[in-house]
C-alpha cells in the first residue's frame, strides 16, 4: 500500500483549514475584543489560504500571481501568525520589526528573477524554504523571551512547533542541493507535500494554542474576581488566608519572619450615621487606596470585613511592620475627604502589629496577636499603633500560642 500525498490536494486542504480557522479567529476576536493579536493571527491564516489558492491556480493565472504573490502571501501569513501571538502575549522584539519585512524584500526579487529571467524551480524552493525557516525561528525566539508562567505549557508547545517547522525547512534547503531539480513545483516530490503539511501543522496548532491561552486568561480573571473585594479592590479574606498559608509554610522552612498588621477605621459608624452609607463606601475605598499605596509589590492588602483591613508583609519583622503602620496611620490622619459644599471629612485608623514567632503552630496565631494589638490600640484612645512584640504577650489576651515561642527572627 502506498500513500499518495498529492501536492494539489494538500494545498486545497491547507487553503480550507486556513480560511475556516481565519474566520473562526475573527469571530472569536469579535466576541472577546479585549484580547489583542487574534485578528492579526486570523489575517495570517487568510493570507496563507489565499496563497494556496493562487498556488493551486498555477497555469490558469499569470505566473506572477501563482508563483511570486502566492509565496509572498504564505510567508507574510506566517509573519502575521507570530506577530499576532507576540501581541497577544505582550512580547516585543525590536529586531523583528525590520527582519520580517526584510524577509519579504529578499524573497520577492529572488522569486521574480527565477520565474521570469532564469526560470528555475530549485532556487525558488531554496529561497522560500530559507525565509520560512527564518520566519519560524523568529516565532520560536520571540516566544522564548516570554516570561509569563500562566500559559507556560502552551508557549512551550508553540516554541516546539516553530522549531520543528524551522528544522524541516532548513532540511528542505539542504536537501535541494543534492536532489534532482524538479521540472515543476507542483511535482516537486514528497518534501513539497510535507511543506504543505508543515503549513497545516502551523495553522491548526497556533489557533488551538491561542484559544487555549485565551481561556487560561479568562479563567485567571474569574479566579481573581473571586479573590477581590468588589467595593475596595483589595483582596478578600479567602485570598488573604491563602497568602498567609503560603507565607507560614515558607517561614517554617526558612525561619524568615512575616508580619501582620490589622487596622480598623475609627468611629466609622458615625461617618455612616452622619453622612450616609454612600460616603462610608467612599471612605472605605480611599482607605484601601492609602493602604495599597504604601506597601510593596508582594505585600497583601485585604479587606477583612466591614471597615477592618489586614496587611501581610512577608520578610518583615515587628520593627519594620511598626514603621509601615506608623506611616499608614499618619497618612490616614492627614487625609481629608472632600464631600462637596466645602465639607472635608477627616478620618483616622488604629493599627495592631504582630510578627511570626518561632513556635507559632498556625499563622492564625499571628493574626490573633495582631487583633489583640488592634484591640489595645482602640482601648488606648484610637489613631495609634500598638505592637505585640512577643508571643507571650498575647497569652494574657487568651491566644492559642506556645508560651516559649520567640520572635527574635
Ligand atoms: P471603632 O472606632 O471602635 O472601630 O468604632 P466604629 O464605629 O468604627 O466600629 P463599629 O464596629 O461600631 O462600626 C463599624 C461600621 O461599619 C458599622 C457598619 O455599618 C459599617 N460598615 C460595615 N461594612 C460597611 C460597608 O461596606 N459600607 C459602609 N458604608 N459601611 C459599612
Ligand atoms: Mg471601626
Ligand atoms: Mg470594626
Amino acid at each position: 500500500m502506498s500513500i499518495q500525498l498529492d501536492f494539489r490536494t494538500l494545498s486545497l486542504t491547507l487553503m480550507l483549514f486556513s480560511i475556516v480557522f481565519g474566520l473562526g479567529m475573527f469571530a472569536y476576536s469579535r466576541e472577546h475584543a479585549k484580547f489583542s493579536g487574534i485578528k492579526t493571527i486570523g489575517t495570517g491564516y487568510f493570507l496563507i489560504g489565499g496563497g494556496c489558492v493562487l498556488l493551486g491556480l498555477r497555469h490558469f493565472i499569470h505566473d506572477f500571481a501563482s508563483v511570486v504573490l502566492s509565496n509572498l502571501a504564505i510567508i507574510m501569513g506566517v509573519i502575521l501568525i507570530y506577530r499576532g501571538l507576540f501581541r497577544f502575549l505582550g512580547i516585543s522584539l525590536r529586531f523583528e520589526r525590520w527582519l520580517s519585512p526584510a524577509l519579504l524584500l529578499f524573497l520577492a526579487p529572488v522569486l521574480y528573477f527565477f520565474t521570469f529571467h532564469v526560470p528555475d524551480v530549485s532556487p525558488r524552493i531554496q529561497a522560500f524554504s530559507a525565509t520560512f525557516a527564518v520566519a519560524s525561528f523568529i516565532g520560536a525566539w520571540g516566544l522564548l523571551q516570554h516570561p509569563e508562567t500562566r500559559s507556560r505549557s502552551v508557549t512551550r508547545m508553540l516554541i516546539g512547533m516553530f522549531l520543528i517547522v524551522t528544522a524541516f525547512f532548513i532540511f528542505r534547503v539542504l536537501w535541494s542541493f543534492y536532489d534532482v531539480p524538479p521540472e515543476n513545483f507542483m511535482n516537486a516530490g514528497l518534501l513539497s507535500s510535507l511543506a504543505v503539511i508543515a503549513g497545516e501543522f502551523l495553522v491548526i496548532l497556533s489557533s488551538f494554542a491561542t484559544i487555549w491561552m485565551a481561556s487560561d486568561e479568562l479563567q485567571h480573571e474569574l479566579s481573581e474576581i473571586a479573590r477581590v473585594d468588589p467595593l475596595t479592590g483589595a483582596y478578600n479574606r479567602r485570598a488573604f488566608d491563602e497568602a498567609c498559608e503560603i507565607e507560614f509554610s515558607r517561614s517554617l522552612r526558612s525561619g524568615s519572619a512575616f508580619t501582620i498588621i490589622m487596622c480598623d477605621l475609627d468611629h466609622f459608624k458615625k461617618v455612616n450615621d452622619q453622612y450616609g452609607h454612600h460616603v462610608g463606601d467612599q471612605v472605605l475605598k480611599r482607605f484601601a487606596d492609602i493602604l495599597r499605596g504604601r506597601v510593596r509589590k508582594h505585600d497583601v492588602v485585604a479587606r477583612f470585613g466591614g471597615e477592618e483591613f489586614v496587611l501581610l508583609l512577608p520578610n518583615n519583622n515587628t520593627e519594620q511592620g511598626m514603621h509601615v503602620a506608623e506611616q499608614l496611620k499618619a497618612k490616614t490622619a492627614a487625609t481629608q475627604i472632600e464631600l462637596g459644599r466645602d465639607i472635608d471629612l477627616a478620618i483616622s485608623a488604629s493599627f495592631g502589629v504582630a510578627q511570626y514567632c518561632i513556635g507559632d503552630r498556625e499563622w492564625s496565631a499571628v493574626l490573633h496577636r495582631a487583633d489583640n494589638a488592634l484591640y489595645a490600640a482602640k482601648k488606648q484612645g484610637r489613631n495609634r499603633v500598638v505592637v505585640l512584640a512577643s508571643a507571650s504577650q498575647s497569652l494574657e489576651a487568651g491566644a492559642d500560642v506556645d508560651p516559649t515561642a520567640h520572635c527574635n527572627i
